[in-house]
């Protein structure tokens, strides 16, 4: 039999396009250099951003640099255990948390593995921590409120649902009680509530767990902790997987609402793991992409309108500041990402107003619209009102007299701010809240000392129960006050107020009395 060269060269031709390597080289990659929590890796031509690469004894990596000729991976868990020249492996997978109703009172790490000892997660739903945001076409406006049961916040800084509002603030002025009473008050809401955090004290995190527990909040709420103790890429992971998490909810009809505390330390934590990648550092040494870190992460908070099933997933970012200098990269990042912020000052904090919120710079670009209508109608002046009256109090410092109409704006102000203070674990329901506005606008409380004006809410608090629970239940269905309510509720204080005024005049007298009677 006779072979033609040039079917010789077609055969050849064939088998070498029909080729197929059973293992593909470009599928596992050597370990060239490994240190401080960060391997090299060379010959991983395919492997994707963000993907799971496995190295021996059960280690895990996370490809973050994707150069020509190696790939920067962090390690996450015992980076010890891998050495130079170790095979690594694909997975073919972007990294995934578990979800899902069965993570709801439980408190997990960022890959999802139980922190706390109520056995392993039920639940066979995973999301990819890194999802593309939904886009502007599928979204709803903000239109429905997500009340936090903070008087000034639910007053003037209201928050929408699929809202991301910033918490910022000094350390130690209250930005995580600001978080956790907004958690505590979603309770018979149907809100389910994820809190993130990264880079604290473990003890912190068990206080606030204990602190939900105690209300009865971890029924819906689930916990995602990176602490400072846990590896860098872990921290760095946290937002991610607890915004995953939130996703399911979403994406399945729900409302979600997440607390990433704080964003500050979620940035150091990508510093710290770009400078050993090598990236070239940039403001403040951070890397060139930390905007997008941030951005990608709080765009995914969203509202679907109603075709997509009307899910939502509302952010709340905190941010800490040094010295109250908003001015630095990352604040001011996240402040042009978000929808507004909720401003918190050592000062004010200091001098006993709590929750210490600077009302005059804080602001709610989209969450007015959200805001019920009876709210709006109390407090639409109140804003205004205030600032008028921090600009007279500091008038009213250099001594110099008053004309009548300031001493009234300066006690009706001073009556004002006493009545948006509130004690921690203790949110509002919004029917209350425009109750106590309502009398704070319309000089209903002016009768009385500001000393006396805490006492004055609580009992007003449980007149109103007692007397007057249809009305507190008429505001909050109809959500607006017309003028027949309107009457109602102005005479239902003046009823209170004289009763409130005699108990004075009573405990004036009867000191005087037993002593007549004695003499
Ligand atoms: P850090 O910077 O340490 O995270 P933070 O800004 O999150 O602090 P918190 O831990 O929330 O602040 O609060 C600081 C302290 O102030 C806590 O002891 C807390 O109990 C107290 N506090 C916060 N809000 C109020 C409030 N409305 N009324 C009374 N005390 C409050
Ligand atoms: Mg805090």
């Amino acid at each position: 039999m006779e072979i033609k060269a040039d079917e010789i060269s077609k055969i050849i031709q064939r088998q070498i396009e029909g080729y197929e390597a059973e293992v593909d080289v470009r599928e596992v990659g050597i370990v060239t250099s490994v240190g401080d929590g960060i391997a090299r890796v060379y010959g991983l031509d395919r492997v994707m951003y963000n993907e799971l690469l496995e190295f021996p004894q059960d280690v895990f990596g996370l490809a973050l640099n994707l150069e020509e000729e190696s790939v920067g991976t962090v390690l996450l868990g015992e980076s010890h255990l891998v050495k130079e020249g170790d095979l690594v492996k694909r997975t073919h997978r972007i990294v995934q948390v578990p979800s899902g109703p069965g993570l709801i009172g439980r408190v997990v790490d960022p890959l999802g593995v139980p922190l706390d000892e109520k056995g392993p997660i039920k639940s066979d739903v995973f999301m990819k921590v890194e999802r593309l945001a939904p886009g502007v076409v599928e979204r709803m406006p903000v239109k429905e409120p997500l009340q936090t049961g903070i008087k000034p916040i639910d007053a003037m800084i209201p928050i929408g649902r699929g809202q991301r509002e910033l918490i910022i603030g000094d350390r130690q002025t209250g930005k995580t009680a600001i978080a956790i009473d907004t958690i505590i008050n979603q309770k018979g809401k149907d809100v389910i509530c994820i809190y993130v955090a990264i880079g604290q004290k473990n003890s912190t995190v068990a206080y606030i767990i204990k602190v939900l527990e105690d209300h009865g909040a971890m029924d819906y709420s689930i916990i995602v902790n990176a602490s400072a103790s846990d590896p860098t890429p872990l921290q760095y992971l946290a937002p991610y997987s607890g915004c995953a998490i939130g996703e399911y909810f979403r994406e399945n009809k729900k409302h979600a609402l997440i607390i990433y505390d704080d964003l500050s330390k979620h940035a150091a934590a990508y510093r710290e793991i770009a400078l050993l990648l090598r990236r070239p550092p940039g403001r403040e040494a951070y890397p060139g992409d930390v905007f997008y870190l941030h951005s990608r992460l709080l765009e995914r908070a969203a509202k679907y309108n109603d075709e997509n099933g009307g899910g939502s997933l509302t952010a709340l970012p905190i941010i800490e500041t040094q010295a109250g200098d908003v001015s630095g990269y990352i604040p001011t990042n996240v402040i042009s990402i978000t929808d507004g912020q909720i401003y918190l000052e050592p000062e004010l904090f200091n001098a006993g107003i709590r929750p210490a919120i600077n009302v005059g710079i804080s602001v709610s670009r989209v969450g007015g619209n959200a805001q019920i209508k009876a709210m709006k109608q109390v407090a639409g002046k109140l804003r205004l009102d205030l600032a008028q009256y921090r600009e007279l109090v500091t008038f009213a410092q250099f001594g110099t007299e008053l004309d009548r109409a300031s001493q009234a704006q300066l006690d009706r102000g001073a009556r004002l701010t006493e009545i948006l203070k509130q004690g921690q674990y203790d949110p509002i329901p919004v029917e209350k809240q425009i109750l106590i506005i309502y009398a704070g606008n319309r000089g209903f409380l002016d009768e009385f000392e500001v000393s006396q004006i805490e006492e004055y809410e609580k009992k007003l608090y449980d007149y109103f129960e007692k007397e007057h629970a249809d009305l507190l239940k008429k505001i909050a269905e109809k959500k607006e006050i017309d003028p027949d309510m309107d009457e109602t509720i102005s005479s239902a204080l003046k009823t209170f107020n004289e009763t409130q005024l005699k108990d004075k005049d009573k405990e004036r007298q009867r000191p005087e009395g037993a002593r007549q009677s004695h003499e």
